[in-house]
């Protein structure tokens, strides 16, 4: 028996506990996969749980060594690898309370966050991160230490800081335990539940982030809850690529030390398609871009193959989606997933010819998938459902310490996040906003007692700023974002993810679509198309040889575009249709800006930043 077993009411103290048992219950087994790099290549290496155990007590007696005490900060700036787990666990065994930097986060804002948090000592990837930190310094005058987890020799001295590697922390940890060899297991012995494990800061779409404060019960709460959904088991890989800056990766990992499965990490987005088939997993958990780039580039491939193939692929997609419908339909209505004999016998050619492809993009072996932190289109949910690639689509906030509802596994409902997890409570308040409460929901913004205020009230529930409902059999369904609602100068509401959702359901070359409207006499639309989608398709349209910026400016490309708004127009309220629409000379990303981490288009900005291009769509609106 490798699972730790315990019951939600008496759940330990912290992570930190739980990791301790882990280690003890079953230290031979494989606990983490990573890529490591080998002369021109790369191959997958693997720490037990006991190897695993051994480091992270050597960096939290490091940072004991070092002084760092019970809820200090230590900040920790990478992208999601192993030793961004490492040290995260190292700070919780030290006792310390670990605060999350994007590594994309520029420089300003991780200074910002490192002294709003009072950071101690800082975690950083490589020199480029810690580059960042050293043109700050100056405002970090609480700030001692940084470690590296790449050396760079090349690093400058920085005055006021004591820059180690890695390594060398986790030799002084060692050291230390010679002179005081329990000094771990008596740290965290003496960790209370409602102790600061965790500050992650908001990404928020205006103003500065805030930090959100979890205790060590929030992650304790959370490892617990997700075991008992049953939907992560003792035998599982699951494959580990989302930010662990953001609470949803992040949460993962509580999850997976209750359960005691394989984590196979690597961060790199680029990289997701070609570790899929090496890593095999059984599980992982996705953001729906990924899914819908996944649907975008088998459709396009298909698209590239042409003519026949392209028929059949068509055929199939359509035949997934209506299988996987009409069942939850039936399944809604009568409690059996009946679907037609027609539909059946057609879903299992579809099976044959199609369907075990997509399944083995996923490495062949995926038994479920969870999708969040943002909405999946229902047509992507539908399509993988039917095609046999079961993605269960759940719900939380950073300020929830990530997941608070879920779909079950044996009665997934494509367009609902799911129940709630044992434990949470989901409430609907009067405007419609869904209200939460449980051990998971944080203990207030770090020093923002009026901002914790507007949140959180006297008897624990806290307000998301979600729209949603609950249905009779308890399914949660969000329906919009409380500021993402707006009104139309002519007083009708509308809800811009769900013209979104509709549009990124039927056009395949979108990346990300920006519905404005606000205060306007109509809708209007920013589009940014999939590079990688859109240039097969130009190529073979005529716009071979041009540049990604001359394909999206094209005549071309417009009128394609323009297909696609009017079949979603065909659909929509008049006011809710989009009278004009624009394509935007690139994607949208992390670097610029306009994508959160955890890939939000954050909507001020991008309207900021195309102001022009949006006044453009409006020239003359009056009298539109
Ligand atoms: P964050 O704190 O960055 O994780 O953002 C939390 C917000 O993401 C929530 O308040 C929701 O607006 C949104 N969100 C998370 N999961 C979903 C989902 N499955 N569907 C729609 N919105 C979601």
């Amino acid at each position: 028996m490798s699972s730790l077993q315990y019951p939600l009411e008496s759940r330990p103290n912290s992570v930190a506990h739980l990791f301790l048992s882990r280690a003890e219950a079953t230290p031979g087994r494989e606990a983490y996969r990573y890529p490591v790099a080998v002369d021109g290549g790369e191959e997958w290496r693997s720490l037990t749980w006991a190897q695993t155990a051994e480091r992270v007590k050597a960096i939290a007696a490091g940072l004991l060594a070092l002084g760092v005490r019970g809820e200090e900060r230590v900040a920790i700036s990478s992208s999601t690898r192993l030793e961004w787990i490492l040290a995260d666990m190292g700070v919780m065994c030290a006792g310390a309370a670990a605060t999350a930097v994007y590594p994309s986060t520029n420089g300003d804002e991780t200074a910002y966050i490192l002294a709003d948090s009072d950071s101690r000592a800082v975690f950083v990837e490589n020199a480029e991160q810690l580059a960042k930190v050293a043109a700050h310094k100056g405002e970090l005058p609480g700030l001692r230490h940084a470690i590296l987890f790449d050396p760079a020799p090349d690093a400058a001295e920085i005055e006021g800081l004591d820059v180690l590697t890695l390594a060398e922390l986790e030799s002084r940890g060692i050291e230390h335990l010679v002179k005081h060899p329990d000094a771990v297991e008596a740290t965290v012995q003496g960790i209370a539940p409602e102790q600061l494990a965790t500050l992650i800061y908001t990404s928020g779409t205006t103003g500065r982030p805030k930090g959100v404060r979890l205790v060590h019960d929030c992650w304790s709460y959370q490892a617990v809850a997700q075991e008992a959904t049953g939907l992560v088991l003792a035998d599982d890989v699951q494959f580990l690529w989302l930010p662990l800056s953001h609470v949803f990766g992040k949460a993962l990992i509580s999850g997976q030390v209750q359960s005691g499965h394989v984590m196979a990490v690597d961060g790199r987005i680029d990289r997701i398609i070609t570790n899929l088939p090496v890593v095999r997993p059984t599980i992982m958990a996705s953001a729906p871009r990924i899914f819908e780039k996944v649907y975008n580039g088998i459709a396009s491939r298909a698209r590239a193959e042409g003519g026949a193939k392209y028929k059949i692929f068509l055929w199939a997609a359509k035949v997934a989606r209506d299988y996987a419908r009409t069942g939850q339909e039936q399944l809604v209505a009568t409690g059996r997933r009946t679907v037609p004999l027609s539909l059946t016998v057609q879903h299992a050619v579809a099976d044959k010819l199609v369907y075990g492809k997509i399944r083995a993009a996923f490495g062949g072996s995926l038994r479920g998938s969870a999708s969040g932190s943002a909405a999946l289109a229902p047509d992507i949910g539908y399509f993988f459902a039917g095609a046999g690639v079961n993605v269960l689509e759940g719900y939380g906030l950073t300020e929830t310490s990530a997941g608070c509802t879920v779909n079950p596994a044996d009665d997934s409902r494509v367009g609902t996040v799911g129940k709630p997890l044992p434990g949470t409570e989901v409430r609907i308040a009067e405007d419609g906003e869904i209200l939460l409460r449980g051990p998971g929901v944080m203990r207030g913004y770090h020093n923002l007692p009026d901002k914790t205020a507007e949140v959180l009230d006297s008897d624990g529930w806290f307000r998301t700023g979600d729209i949603g409902e609950i249905d009779k059999d308890g399914y949660v369904r969000i329906t919009d974002r409380k500021k993402d609602l707006f009104k139309t100068s002519g007083g009708k509401y509308v809800a811009p993810t769900e013209i979104e959702g509709r549009f990124k359901a039927v056009c395949p070359f979108v990346s990300n679509i920006l519905v404005i409207g606000n205060d306007r006499n109509y809708c209007t639309a920013l589009i940014a198309l999939d590079e990688s989608v859109i240039m097969p398709w130009a190529a073979s349209n005529g716009l071979a040889g041009r540049t990604y910026a001359e394909v999206v400016a094209s005549s071309e490309v417009h009128a394609l575009i323009e297909g696609f708004v009017q079949r979603v127009n065909a659909g929509l309220q008049r006011w809710q249709t989009l009278k004009k629409f624009a394509v935007l000379p690139r994607d949208l990303d992390v670097e610029h800006g306009e994508l959160t981490p955890s890939l939000k288009v954050k909507r001020p900005f991008v309207e900021r930043e195309y102001a022009d291009i949006v006044a453009a769509m409006y020239e003359g609106s009056r009298e539109a």
